[in-house]
């Protein structure tokens, strides 16, 4: 089948009239379309349409841009299961996370087109008699939303909500492995009532239609989820460029297990969390450090179950854990597993591809678990984003923050225990975005703010109602009622 762009409402190749191919990651067989290769002219023709819609939407009252969000959140609720089975076939992951990503981009609907009634600014006294100050929101322009593969509708649903209610146009790329859930997810927008031009969608690689796109000069705002080498290159042409920029990058999300937990919650938490996803979740756990005392019972526990664990297409109910998104993540998790034996890592459990049967057609990594990990070895220091698990023992309280903090990541966190004290020192000294206290790494909800320190970001916070400081840039207003010149620092000193 072949897909098309998506701009000022219209179906349309790409210019130069380039595809590629879009393959599911369990069967290689399975060809799932093609899609436009978009170039500089495609996404030159995607802002001609998002500068002029940008004209009229900028103008319909914020509460009506809420209520075609709201269509559109009954739309996707309509619409779930048809998307988690698109997304299944075209990223791997299994269909019960697959309907939670589409449950998120409702949640995300449904709270973008309430705060379309609110989006508040401030009122404040002004300094000068018979005079009126206040602050306003407004839209920045034409946004460019560059998301990745590993939450296909989520992850857009998180930046192109917020984006579009507060007035301003997007142009979407997403990422070329997963962009059958964007052409769906275009298309039922247009039936919620979205005017043309408000969203356009350019598939295409990264460093063609992505690039393009980031470089474009119309552009006001990049919106970038991704890996934090593509960040760094954009936010440097951003700077460059003195245009807003917003990055939501990787992670080394630890776990913590206290001596004093309740083991059975920590383990099965720890297992959700590494394995969730098959490891490719930003907010994964990819560390485990748990005090001596009980190790041994931990990681017992952990490899007998981890080897449990059904592999298979996630279509099929049955199984547990899908295929890795293609052949170079796969690359890149075997190549990690034996970086970690060479760095002394002893391997419990996996650390081999998985190709049993009809697996053997698609992109199948057992889950692995090293344990004997320090702090400072690579598979303990670098986003691996597969079904890895590294384990690290630690001694004490001070200890296993120290470690937890010892990454150039802050994305999630969490820790186990049933000291009240040592969950609000957790609280208060980790280093992260996100910290859980007796549940895993994964599981936001979008009504709270989310993204992460040091490396993993640039200090912006997507979901809750951060994500207004995004996409909206703050005007104050004076309006002076004395009919006559006030001079504000001077008349009234
Ligand atoms: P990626 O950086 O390879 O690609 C992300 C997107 O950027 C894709 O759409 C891609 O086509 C595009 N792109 C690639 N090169 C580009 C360029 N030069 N210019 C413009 N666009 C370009 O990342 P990925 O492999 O798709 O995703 C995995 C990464 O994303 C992991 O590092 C993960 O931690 C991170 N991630 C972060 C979050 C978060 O919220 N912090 C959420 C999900 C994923």
């Amino acid at each position: 089948m072949a897909f098309k762009n998506f701009i000022d409402g219209q179906w349309l190749d790409s210019e130069s009239g380039k595809t590629f191919e879009n393959r599911n990651p369990a069967r290689q067989g399975d060809l799932i379309g093609r899609f436009p290769a978009s170039g500089p002219k495609d996404v030159d023709r995607a802002m001609a349409a998002a500068k002029k819609a940008f004209a009229t939407w900028r103008l319909v009252p914020a509460p009506k841009r809420g209520e075609i969000l709201y269509r559109a959140g009954e739309l996707l609720k309509k619409y779930k299961e048809e998307l988690a089975r698109i997304e299944t076939r075209e990223m791997g992951k299994v269909l019960k996370e697959t309907r939670g990503d589409v449950q998120e981009g409702i949640d995300c609907a449904f709270l973008n087109g309430g705060e379309g009634r609110r989006l508040f600014g401030e009122t404040t006294p002004a300094e000068l008699p018979n005079k009126f100050a206040m602050s306003v929101r407004g839209p920045v322009g034409v946004c460019a939303l560059i998301t990745p593969w590993n939450f296909p509708l989520a992850i857009p649903t998180w930046k192109l909500f917020p984006a579009i209610l507060c007035g301003n146009t997007v142009i979407l790329k997403p990422a070329e492995d997963t962009p059958q859930t964007a052409a769906r997810f275009v298309e039922i927008l247009s039936e919620a009532g979205v005017p043309p031009g408000v969203v356009n969608l350019v598939h295409g690689r990264g460093e063609e239609a992505g690039a393009a796109l980031v470089r474009h000069p119309d552009v006001q705002l990049v919106s970038f989820t991704g890996s934090a080498a593509v960040g760094r290159e954009i936010a440097s042409w951003c700077g460059q460029n003195l245009k807003r920029v917003s990055l939501e990058l990787g992670g080394k999300n630890a776990q913590i297990i206290m001596e004093d937990a309740d083991l059975e919650l920590a383990i099965e938490g720890a297992l959700w969390g590494a394995f969730g996803t098959t490891g490719q979740r930003c907010t994964a756990t990819s560390r485990l450090i748990v005090h001596r005392d009980v190790a041994s019972k931990v990681t017992d526990a952990l490899v007998a179950r981890a080897e449990k664990i059904r592999i298979g297409e996630g279509l099929d109910e049955s199984v547990e854990m899908g295929p890795l998104i293609n052949q170079a993540a796969r690359d890149k998790v075997a190549r990690y597993v034996d970086i970690g034996k060479q760095e002394g890592a002893r391997l419990l459990t996996g650390g081999a591809i998985y190709n049993e049967g009809a697996c053997a057609d698609g992109y199948f990594f057992q889950a692995t678990i090293f344990d004997q990990v320090k702090p400072n070895m690579r598979i303990a220091q670098e986003e691996i984003f597969g079904p890895v698990l590294s384990v690290i023992e630690i001694a004490s309280f001070e200890e296993a923050i120290a470690a937890l903090n010892n990454t150039k990541y802050g994305l999630s966190s969490s820790i186990y225990t049933s000291d009240v004290t040592r969950a609000f020192r957790a609280m208060r000294d980790i280093e992260a975005g996100i910290t859980y206290i007796n549940g895993p790494t994964i599981g936001a909800e979008v009504h709270l703010p989310f993204g992460g320190v040091k490396d993993t970001g640039n200090g912006h916070r997507e979901a809750g109602t951060t994500v207004y400081d995004i996409f909206t840039e703050w005007k104050a207003i004076y309006v002076d009622y004395s009919g006559k010149l006030q001079k504000a620092q001077i008349d009234n000193n």
